[in-house]
C-alpha cells in the first residue's frame, strides 16, 4: 500500500480527488513523525492572505534524505509549522519567495532571527523577483527589513555585514518580466530554476526543484497565462498550484489567480504528473468539489487538496503503470 502522501499532523486527509483507477493507492497514514524521505515536498501553509483556523499562508519545504533543503515562500504562520515539522534553518540551502505580498513574505525575518541560533557559518542563498510598481526587488526588500541604516530589524543586520556571530546571506533577484528559466541553485543534490510568472502587477516567480531525478513545480501566485512556465516545468512529478479564485471569480481576481479551467489547461499542457491545489482561501474552498470536477474533465492525473503538514513523498510515488504491481 503506498504512504507517499501522509499528514504529520495525524488528521486525516479528508478532501481530494483523484481518478478511481489511482485512489486506492493513495492513503493517509495515520502516525508518521515528520516527512523525511529522500524526496519529500511538505505543505507548511495551504492558505492565502486570510486568517484561518486550519491554514496558514504560503510555505513549502522540500526535504531530501531527511533534511529540510529549501523553503518556498514564507508566510504568516508557516513559522510555527516550520518548527512543528521538525525543520532547522541550518540545513536549508536556500529560501525561494515567491513574490513579495504578505502572504508570501512577511515571516522572513522570523527565520533569520531563528538562524541567529544555530552554529551555520555557509551561505543562505534568498531568491526572489526584479521590482515593479509599488513592489522592490529582493535585494532592497532585504535592506527594509535588515538593512544596518534604515531596516526595521536592523539588529540583524549582520547577516548583510558579515557581523560576528552572523552568516552570509546572500541575495538573487530574478528578473520577473523574462520568459527564459534561470538556474539559481545547483549542487550535488538540488537544482533550482525560476522563471517570471504572471499576478497582475505583481513581479513574481514560479520554481522548478529537480532532485534525484525527481521535478517539483511550484507555481506561486499566477494567473497561468505564461506558456513559458508551462514549458519549464514539463512532465514535473508534482504541480503545486495556487488555487484561490473559482470558475466565476471577476476580472480583476482572474488577474491574478488562474482559474480551474486554466489550472486545468496548464496541469495538462505542462503534462505534470500530479496537481496539488494550495493556497485555497474561502472563496475557492466553497467551491472546491465543482472546481475540482472541472478540473478533471481536462487534466487526467491525480488531483489532491492541500492541508498544512501534508508530506508529498516522490520517492513512493507510483507511475500509473506500476499499480498493477501493488
Ligand atoms: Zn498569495
Amino acid at each position: 500500500m503506498s504512504t507517499f502522501i501522509r499528514n504529520t499532523r495525524h488528521r486525516p486527509i479528508s478532501r481530494f480527488f483523484v481518478p478511481l483507477f489511482v485512489a486506492s493507492l493513495l492513503v493517509a497514514s495515520p502516525a508518521v513523525a515528520g516527512c523525511k524521505g529522500d524526496v519529500a515536498v511538505q505543505i507548511l501553509g495551504s492558505g492565502g492572505p486570510i486568517a484561518n483556523s486550519s491554514r496558514a499562508s504560503s510555505g513549502y519545504l522540500v526535504w531530501i534524505k531527511g533534511e529540510a533543503r529549501l523553503l518556498v515562500d514564507a508566510g504568516g504562520g508557516t513559522f510555527a509549522r516550520f518548527g512543528e515539522a521538525g525543520a532547522h534553518v541550518d540545513s536549508l540551502d536556500a529560501i525561494l519567495l515567491t513574490h513579495l505580498h504578505v502572504d508570501h513574505s512577511v515571516e522572513l525575518p522570523a527565520y533569520l532571527k531563528s538562524a541567529w541560533f544555530s552554529d551555520r557559518k555557509r551561505n543562505l542563498q534568498l531568491v526572489g523577483p526584479s521590482a515593479s510598481g509599488a513592489f522592490p526587488a529582493i535585494d532592497d526588500f532585504l535592506n527594509a527589513l535588515i538593512g544596518p541604516t534604515q531596516g526595521a530589524y536592523r539588529y540583524l543586520s549582520g547577516y548583510l555585514t558579515d557581523g560576528a556571530g552572523y552568516f552570509p546571506l546572500k541575495t538573487r533577484t530574478v528578473a520577473h518580466d523574462s520568459d527564459k528559466p534561470v538556474i539559481v541553485l545547483d549542487n550535488d543534490e538540488l537544482r533550482v530554476s525560476a522563471i517570471g510568472v504572471r499576478h497582475g502587477p505583481v513581479p513574481a516567480l514560479g520554481y522548478l526543484v529537480e532532485s534525484g531525478g525527481h521535478k517539483i513545480a511550484f507555481s506561486g501566485d499566477q494567473n497561468g497565462n505564461n506558456p513559458a512556465f508551462a514549458k519549464m516545468i514539463e512532465s514535473a512529478d508534482v504541480l503545486i498550484m495556487d488555487h484561490a479564485i473559482p470558475e466565476k471569480a471577476d476580472r480583476i481576481a482572474a488577474n491574478l489567480h488562474a482559474r480551474p479551467s486554466e489550472i486545468a489547461k496548464l496541469a495538462t499542457d505542462a503534462k505534470v504528473g500530479r496537481l496539488v491545489l494550495s493556497h485555497i482561501m474561502p472563496r475557492s474552498e466553497s467551491q472546491l468539489k465543482a472546481s475540482q470536477s472541472l478540473i478533471s474533465a481536462t487534466y487526467t492525473g491525480p488531483i489532491i487538496v492541500a492541508e498544512d503538514m501534508m508530506c508529498i513523498d516522490l520517492e513512493r510515488i507510483l507511475k500509473p503503470h506500476d499499480h498493477s504491481s501493488q
